[in-house]
Protein backbone atom coordinates (compact mmCIF):
# COMPACT_ATOMS: atom_id res chain seq x y z
CA UNK A 1 0.00 0.00 0.00
CA UNK A 2 1.38 3.29 -0.45
CA UNK A 3 2.15 5.48 2.23
CA UNK A 4 0.19 8.66 1.26
CA UNK A 5 -3.11 6.29 1.38
CA UNK A 6 -2.89 7.27 5.38
CA UNK A 7 -3.55 11.28 4.57
CA UNK A 8 -6.19 9.85 1.88
CA UNK A 9 -8.23 6.73 2.86
CA UNK A 10 -11.04 7.95 0.53
CA UNK A 11 -8.88 7.52 -2.37
CA UNK A 12 -8.76 4.13 -3.42
CA UNK A 13 -6.64 2.08 -6.24
CA UNK A 14 -9.69 2.09 -8.54
CA UNK A 15 -10.60 6.39 -8.07
CA UNK A 16 -9.02 8.20 -11.11
CA UNK A 17 -7.42 10.42 -8.97
CA UNK A 18 -5.23 7.69 -7.41
CA UNK A 19 -2.37 7.37 -9.97
CA UNK A 20 -2.31 11.55 -10.20
CA UNK A 21 -1.66 11.41 -6.47
CA UNK A 22 0.57 9.30 -6.62
CA UNK A 23 2.24 11.33 -8.77
CA UNK A 24 1.72 14.32 -6.88
CA UNK A 25 3.95 12.78 -3.81
CA UNK A 26 6.01 11.82 -6.24
CA UNK A 27 7.27 14.62 -7.35
CA UNK A 28 6.96 16.57 -3.87
CA UNK A 29 9.38 13.99 -2.41
CA UNK A 30 11.77 14.31 -5.34
CA UNK A 31 12.04 18.04 -5.58
CA UNK A 32 12.05 18.00 -1.33
CA UNK A 33 15.43 15.74 -1.80
CA UNK A 34 16.79 17.85 -5.06
CA UNK A 35 16.42 21.49 -3.59
CA UNK A 36 17.32 20.26 -0.50
CA UNK A 37 20.51 17.98 -1.80
CA UNK A 38 21.81 21.38 -4.75
CA UNK A 39 21.12 23.68 -1.37
CA UNK A 40 23.82 21.85 1.17
CA UNK A 41 25.67 21.06 -1.96
CA UNK A 42 26.31 25.20 -2.91
CA UNK A 43 27.19 25.77 0.79
CA UNK A 44 29.69 23.31 1.41
CA UNK A 45 31.15 22.90 -1.89
CA UNK A 46 30.65 25.48 -4.60
CA UNK A 47 30.34 28.35 -1.65
CA UNK A 48 27.51 30.24 -3.52
CA UNK A 49 25.63 31.33 -0.67
CA UNK A 50 22.94 33.17 -3.02
CA UNK A 51 21.98 29.95 -5.08
CA UNK A 52 21.86 27.80 -1.93
CA UNK A 53 19.52 30.28 -0.66
CA UNK A 54 17.30 30.18 -3.72
CA UNK A 55 17.43 26.30 -3.32
CA UNK A 56 16.47 26.37 0.64
CA UNK A 57 14.15 28.94 -0.47
CA UNK A 58 12.37 26.50 -3.32
CA UNK A 59 12.78 24.15 -0.36
CA UNK A 60 10.34 25.94 2.36
CA UNK A 61 8.20 26.67 -0.74
CA UNK A 62 7.82 22.71 -1.42
CA UNK A 63 8.02 21.60 2.25
CA UNK A 64 3.98 24.63 2.38
CA UNK A 65 2.64 22.54 -0.56
CA UNK A 66 3.60 19.06 0.51
CA UNK A 67 1.58 20.41 3.85
CA UNK A 68 -0.78 21.48 2.20
CA UNK A 69 -1.91 18.87 0.18
CA UNK A 70 -1.62 16.42 3.19
CA UNK A 71 -4.10 18.19 4.60
CA UNK A 72 -6.45 17.68 2.19
CA UNK A 73 -5.57 20.56 -0.35
CA UNK A 74 -6.90 20.55 -3.94
CA UNK A 75 -4.59 18.83 -5.83
CA UNK A 76 -4.61 20.78 -8.91
CA UNK A 77 -3.82 24.14 -7.04
CA UNK A 78 -1.24 22.04 -5.54
CA UNK A 79 0.41 21.09 -8.95
CA UNK A 80 0.55 24.99 -10.25
CA UNK A 81 2.01 25.82 -7.16
CA UNK A 82 4.98 23.20 -7.25
CA UNK A 83 5.39 24.39 -11.05
CA UNK A 84 5.07 27.50 -9.85
CA UNK A 85 8.01 27.15 -7.06
CA UNK A 86 10.07 25.05 -9.84
CA UNK A 87 10.03 28.02 -12.45
CA UNK A 88 10.91 30.58 -9.81
CA UNK A 89 14.11 28.99 -8.61
CA UNK A 90 15.00 27.66 -12.07
CA UNK A 91 14.78 31.12 -13.34
CA UNK A 92 16.86 32.49 -10.26
CA UNK A 93 19.44 30.19 -10.53
CA UNK A 94 19.98 30.62 -14.45
CA UNK A 95 20.24 34.39 -13.66
CA UNK A 96 22.89 34.36 -10.71
CA UNK A 97 24.94 31.95 -12.93
CA UNK A 98 24.62 34.14 -15.94
CA UNK A 99 24.73 31.31 -18.49
CA UNK A 100 28.11 30.04 -16.67
CA UNK A 101 28.58 25.93 -17.15
CA UNK A 102 25.34 25.24 -19.10
CA UNK A 103 23.07 26.42 -16.41
CA UNK A 104 20.74 26.93 -19.01
CA UNK A 105 20.14 23.25 -19.09
CA UNK A 106 18.55 22.81 -15.73
CA UNK A 107 15.02 24.67 -17.33
CA UNK A 108 14.83 21.74 -19.52
CA UNK A 109 13.64 19.38 -15.84
CA UNK A 110 10.42 21.74 -16.72
CA UNK A 111 8.89 19.99 -19.17
CA UNK A 112 7.85 16.21 -17.52
CA UNK A 113 6.97 18.06 -14.10
CA UNK A 114 4.86 20.82 -16.22
CA UNK A 115 3.03 17.88 -18.44
CA UNK A 116 2.25 15.71 -15.95
CA UNK A 117 1.11 18.23 -13.22
CA UNK A 118 -0.90 20.28 -15.47
CA UNK A 119 -1.63 18.63 -18.30
CA UNK A 120 -0.59 18.87 -21.83
CA UNK A 121 -2.71 21.86 -22.53
CA UNK A 122 -1.00 24.12 -19.53
CA UNK A 123 2.14 21.94 -19.55
CA UNK A 124 2.99 23.57 -23.52
CA UNK A 125 1.94 27.22 -22.31
CA UNK A 126 3.96 27.16 -19.75
CA UNK A 127 7.11 25.00 -20.99
CA UNK A 128 6.60 27.16 -24.15
CA UNK A 129 6.61 30.38 -22.10
CA UNK A 130 9.44 29.37 -19.78
CA UNK A 131 11.76 28.53 -22.93
CA UNK A 132 10.78 31.14 -24.54
CA UNK A 133 11.96 33.87 -22.01
CA UNK A 134 15.24 31.40 -21.52
CA UNK A 135 16.11 31.80 -24.96
CA UNK A 136 16.05 35.47 -24.85
CA UNK A 137 17.73 35.66 -22.21
CA UNK A 138 20.12 33.21 -24.10
CA UNK A 139 20.80 35.40 -26.98
CA UNK A 140 21.22 38.70 -24.48
CA UNK A 141 24.15 36.91 -22.91
CA UNK A 142 25.32 36.33 -26.85
CA UNK A 143 27.07 39.76 -26.71
CA UNK A 144 28.67 39.89 -23.57
CA UNK A 145 31.13 37.34 -24.44
CA UNK A 146 30.45 35.31 -21.25
CA UNK A 147 31.84 32.05 -22.57
CA UNK A 148 33.70 31.33 -25.67
CA UNK A 149 31.16 28.26 -25.87
CA UNK A 150 28.19 31.14 -25.82
CA UNK A 151 27.94 31.97 -29.71
CA UNK A 152 24.74 31.72 -32.42
CA UNK A 153 25.34 28.00 -32.82
CA UNK A 154 24.51 27.98 -28.47
CA UNK A 155 21.82 29.72 -28.57
CA UNK A 156 19.94 27.74 -32.15
CA UNK A 157 20.70 24.42 -30.27
CA UNK A 158 18.93 25.95 -27.00
CA UNK A 159 15.49 26.82 -29.20
CA UNK A 160 16.10 23.45 -31.23
CA UNK A 161 15.89 21.21 -28.01
CA UNK A 162 13.46 23.24 -26.27
CA UNK A 163 11.06 22.99 -29.38
CA UNK A 164 11.42 19.12 -29.65
CA UNK A 165 11.30 18.90 -25.53
CA UNK A 166 8.09 20.39 -25.76
CA UNK A 167 6.24 18.72 -28.69
CA UNK A 168 7.80 15.32 -27.29
CA UNK A 169 6.19 15.86 -23.79
CA UNK A 170 3.41 17.04 -25.30
CA UNK A 171 2.56 13.92 -27.64
CA UNK A 172 3.81 11.55 -24.72
CA UNK A 173 1.67 13.00 -22.43
CA UNK A 174 -0.96 12.63 -24.93
CA UNK A 175 -0.93 9.14 -25.46
CA UNK A 176 -0.30 8.15 -21.95
CA UNK A 177 -3.85 9.98 -20.95
CA UNK A 178 -5.58 7.90 -23.90
CA UNK A 179 -3.93 4.73 -23.16
CA UNK A 180 -5.03 5.19 -19.35
CA UNK A 181 -8.43 6.24 -20.26
CA UNK A 182 -8.52 2.91 -22.60
CA UNK A 183 -7.28 0.43 -19.81
CA UNK A 184 -9.29 1.51 -17.28
CA UNK A 185 -12.05 1.55 -19.51
CA UNK A 186 -11.42 -2.04 -20.58
CA UNK A 187 -10.42 -2.82 -16.60
CA UNK A 188 -13.74 -1.81 -15.76
CA UNK A 189 -16.13 -3.15 -18.41
CA UNK A 190 -17.50 -6.42 -18.88
CA UNK A 191 -16.35 -7.51 -22.98
CA UNK A 192 -19.76 -9.59 -23.44
CA UNK A 193 -22.46 -7.12 -22.68
CA UNK A 194 -20.36 -4.01 -22.66
CA UNK A 195 -21.62 -2.73 -19.22
CA UNK A 196 -19.51 -2.63 -15.88
CA UNK A 197 -17.78 -5.93 -14.73
CA UNK A 198 -17.66 -7.41 -11.30
CA UNK A 199 -14.69 -5.61 -9.61
CA UNK A 200 -16.19 -2.03 -10.53
CA UNK A 201 -19.88 -2.90 -9.49
CA UNK A 202 -17.92 -3.99 -5.95
CA UNK A 203 -15.52 -1.61 -5.46
CA UNK A 204 -18.68 1.04 -6.75
CA UNK A 205 -21.08 -0.29 -4.17
CA UNK A 206 -18.77 0.32 -1.40
CA UNK A 207 -17.85 3.62 -2.54
CA UNK A 208 -21.61 4.47 -2.70
CA UNK A 209 -22.70 2.54 0.62
CA UNK A 210 -20.34 5.00 2.74
CA UNK A 211 -21.69 7.75 1.06
CA UNK A 212 -24.92 6.98 1.67
CA UNK A 213 -24.60 5.61 5.45
CA UNK A 214 -22.71 9.74 5.73
CA UNK A 215 -26.05 11.53 4.02
CA UNK A 216 -28.00 8.83 5.67
CA UNK A 217 -30.11 8.03 2.60
CA UNK A 218 -30.85 4.72 1.83
CA UNK A 219 -28.96 2.75 -1.24
CA UNK A 220 -30.77 -0.36 -2.82
CA UNK A 221 -29.28 -3.32 -5.03
CA UNK A 222 -31.03 -5.94 -7.31
CA UNK A 223 -29.44 -8.41 -7.94
CA UNK A 224 -31.18 -10.52 -11.16
CA UNK A 225 -30.92 -14.02 -12.37
CA UNK A 226 -32.13 -15.62 -15.99
CA UNK A 227 -34.72 -18.28 -15.08
CA UNK A 228 -33.36 -21.56 -16.93
CA UNK A 229 -30.88 -20.05 -18.87
CA UNK A 230 -28.96 -23.28 -19.56
CA UNK A 231 -32.01 -24.57 -21.66
CA UNK A 232 -31.69 -21.96 -24.11
CA UNK A 233 -27.82 -22.56 -24.62
CA UNK A 234 -29.11 -26.22 -24.91
CA UNK A 235 -31.13 -25.81 -27.19
CA UNK A 236 -30.24 -22.95 -29.33
CA UNK A 237 -26.62 -22.63 -28.46
CA UNK A 238 -23.87 -20.75 -27.07
CA UNK A 239 -23.88 -17.83 -29.12
CA UNK A 240 -27.59 -16.98 -28.81
CA UNK A 241 -27.51 -17.69 -25.24
CA UNK A 242 -24.92 -14.59 -25.86
CA UNK A 243 -27.25 -12.74 -27.74
CA UNK A 244 -29.91 -12.90 -25.16
CA UNK A 245 -27.69 -11.83 -22.17
CA UNK A 246 -26.61 -8.21 -24.65
CA UNK A 247 -30.47 -8.16 -25.12
CA UNK A 248 -30.96 -8.62 -21.67
CA UNK A 249 -28.51 -5.95 -21.12
CA UNK A 250 -30.27 -3.37 -23.18
CA UNK A 251 -33.40 -3.92 -21.47
CA UNK A 252 -32.22 -3.15 -18.13
CA UNK A 253 -30.01 0.16 -19.45
CA UNK A 254 -33.26 1.57 -20.59
CA UNK A 255 -35.45 0.39 -18.20
CA UNK A 256 -33.53 2.20 -14.81
CA UNK A 257 -32.40 5.64 -14.07
CA UNK A 258 -29.00 7.19 -15.69
CA UNK A 259 -27.99 7.47 -11.85
CA UNK A 260 -28.45 3.25 -11.58
CA UNK A 261 -25.48 1.30 -12.19
CA UNK A 262 -26.27 -1.88 -14.32
CA UNK A 263 -23.66 -4.08 -14.57
CA UNK A 264 -22.87 -8.03 -14.92
CA UNK A 265 -21.80 -10.10 -11.73
CA UNK A 266 -21.16 -12.75 -13.04
CA UNK A 267 -22.84 -15.59 -16.13
CA UNK A 268 -26.66 -15.15 -16.39
CA UNK A 269 -26.79 -12.89 -13.48
CA UNK A 270 -26.87 -8.99 -13.27
CA UNK A 271 -26.49 -6.72 -10.46
CA UNK A 272 -28.27 -3.40 -10.52
CA UNK A 273 -27.02 -0.44 -7.90
CA UNK A 274 -29.43 2.15 -6.96
CA UNK A 275 -28.60 5.35 -5.15
CA UNK A 276 -30.71 7.07 -3.03
CA UNK A 277 -33.93 4.26 -3.68
CA UNK A 278 -35.31 3.10 -0.76
CA UNK A 279 -37.35 -0.56 -0.26
CA UNK A 280 -40.47 0.87 -2.26
CA UNK A 281 -38.69 2.51 -5.20
CA UNK A 282 -36.30 -0.42 -5.37
CA UNK A 283 -39.44 -2.91 -5.68
CA UNK A 284 -40.93 -0.30 -8.41
CA UNK A 285 -37.98 -0.57 -10.30
CA UNK A 286 -37.45 -4.25 -10.00
CA UNK A 287 -41.35 -4.27 -10.77
CA UNK A 288 -40.69 -2.66 -14.38
CA UNK A 289 -37.70 -4.54 -15.59
CA UNK A 290 -39.38 -8.18 -14.72
CA UNK A 291 -42.73 -6.71 -16.82
CA UNK A 292 -40.42 -5.17 -19.65
CA UNK A 293 -38.18 -8.23 -19.83
CA UNK A 294 -40.83 -11.07 -19.95
CA UNK A 295 -43.16 -8.87 -22.54
CA UNK A 296 -41.08 -9.18 -25.62
CA UNK A 297 -38.49 -11.84 -27.44
CA UNK A 298 -35.28 -10.50 -26.91
CA UNK A 299 -33.24 -11.95 -29.68
CA UNK A 300 -33.57 -14.96 -32.24
CA UNK A 301 -37.51 -14.50 -30.71
CA UNK A 302 -36.50 -15.50 -27.65
CA UNK A 303 -38.50 -14.57 -24.51
CA UNK A 304 -36.97 -15.04 -21.19
CA UNK A 305 -38.08 -14.03 -17.25
CA UNK A 306 -35.75 -13.39 -14.50
CA UNK A 307 -35.91 -13.82 -10.75
CA UNK A 308 -34.93 -10.70 -8.93
CA UNK A 309 -33.63 -10.37 -5.36
CA UNK A 310 -33.28 -6.99 -3.95
CA UNK A 311 -31.68 -5.71 -0.76
CA UNK A 312 -31.95 -2.02 0.98
CA UNK A 313 -29.18 -0.80 3.21
CA UNK A 314 -29.30 0.18 6.38
CA UNK A 315 -26.96 2.26 8.90
CA UNK A 316 -24.65 -1.03 9.65
CA UNK A 317 -25.03 -2.52 6.06
CA UNK A 318 -22.02 -3.61 4.33
CA UNK A 319 -21.21 -4.10 0.60
CA UNK A 320 -21.33 -7.95 1.66
CA UNK A 321 -24.45 -8.12 3.80
CA UNK A 322 -26.56 -5.95 1.24
CA UNK A 323 -25.17 -9.12 -1.39
CA UNK A 324 -25.69 -11.62 0.81
CA UNK A 325 -29.50 -10.41 1.48
CA UNK A 326 -29.63 -9.58 -2.23
CA UNK A 327 -28.65 -13.69 -3.25
CA UNK A 328 -30.90 -14.89 -0.39
CA UNK A 329 -34.15 -13.37 -1.68
CA UNK A 330 -32.86 -13.76 -5.30
CA UNK A 331 -32.98 -17.85 -4.23
CA UNK A 332 -36.18 -17.36 -2.36
CA UNK A 333 -37.69 -15.93 -5.66
CA UNK A 334 -36.64 -19.02 -7.41
CA UNK A 335 -37.81 -21.56 -5.26
CA UNK A 336 -41.20 -19.66 -5.05
CA UNK A 337 -41.78 -20.38 -9.13
CA UNK A 338 -39.23 -17.90 -10.47
CA UNK A 339 -39.99 -14.61 -12.39
CA UNK A 340 -40.95 -12.84 -9.74
CA UNK A 341 -39.49 -10.77 -6.73
CA UNK A 342 -37.78 -11.47 -3.87
CA UNK A 343 -37.67 -8.42 -1.16
CA UNK A 344 -37.83 -7.76 2.74
CA UNK A 345 -41.70 -6.42 2.93
CA UNK A 346 -43.39 -7.37 -0.56
CA UNK A 347 -46.80 -5.80 -1.05
CA UNK A 348 -49.42 -6.94 -1.21
CA UNK A 349 -50.09 -7.72 -5.01
P1 LIG B 1 -32.10 -21.03 -12.81
O1 LIG B 1 -33.47 -20.62 -13.19
O2 LIG B 1 -32.08 -21.89 -11.60
O3 LIG B 1 -31.22 -19.86 -12.64
O4 LIG B 1 -31.59 -21.93 -14.00
P2 LIG B 1 -30.40 -21.63 -14.98
O5 LIG B 1 -30.40 -22.64 -16.05
O6 LIG B 1 -30.44 -20.21 -15.42
O7 LIG B 1 -29.16 -21.75 -14.00
P3 LIG B 1 -27.83 -22.53 -14.09
O8 LIG B 1 -26.95 -21.92 -13.06
O9 LIG B 1 -28.06 -24.02 -14.03
O10 LIG B 1 -27.25 -22.20 -15.53
C1 LIG B 1 -26.73 -20.99 -15.86
C2 LIG B 1 -26.21 -21.11 -17.26
O11 LIG B 1 -25.70 -19.88 -17.75
C3 LIG B 1 -25.06 -22.09 -17.36
C4 LIG B 1 -24.04 -21.41 -18.23
O12 LIG B 1 -23.66 -22.21 -19.31
C5 LIG B 1 -24.75 -20.19 -18.73
N1 LIG B 1 -23.83 -19.09 -18.92
C6 LIG B 1 -23.04 -18.47 -18.03
N2 LIG B 1 -22.34 -17.51 -18.62
C7 LIG B 1 -22.68 -17.48 -19.93
C8 LIG B 1 -22.27 -16.70 -21.06
O13 LIG B 1 -21.45 -15.80 -20.97
N3 LIG B 1 -22.85 -16.98 -22.25
C9 LIG B 1 -23.77 -17.95 -22.38
N4 LIG B 1 -24.30 -18.16 -23.58
N5 LIG B 1 -24.16 -18.72 -21.35
C10 LIG B 1 -23.62 -18.49 -20.13
MG1 LIG C 1 -27.18 -18.08 -12.00
MG1 LIG D 1 -30.25 -18.63 -13.96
Amino acid sequence: MKYWRKHHPDIGVDDPRYHQVSLMYSVLIIMLLYFGLIALLNVTLFDDADIALYDFLGFVMVACVYSYVRYGGNFRVAGWAVIATLIFVLLAFIHLAEGRNYSLLWVTILPPFAFFLLGPRAGIWVTGLVFTYSAWFLYQLLDQQVSANLGLGAFLNFVEVGTAQIFLFRYYERSRIKAYDQLRQTSITDPLTGVYNRLHLDNTLKNLLTRANVSEQPLSVLLLDVDYFKRINDSHGHLVGDDVLVALTKVLQNGTRDLDLVGRWGGEEFLLICPDADAKVAYQVAKRLLEQVRSQPLAHGISITVSIGIATSTTNSTAESMLQVADQYMYEAKAAGRNRIGADQLPAE
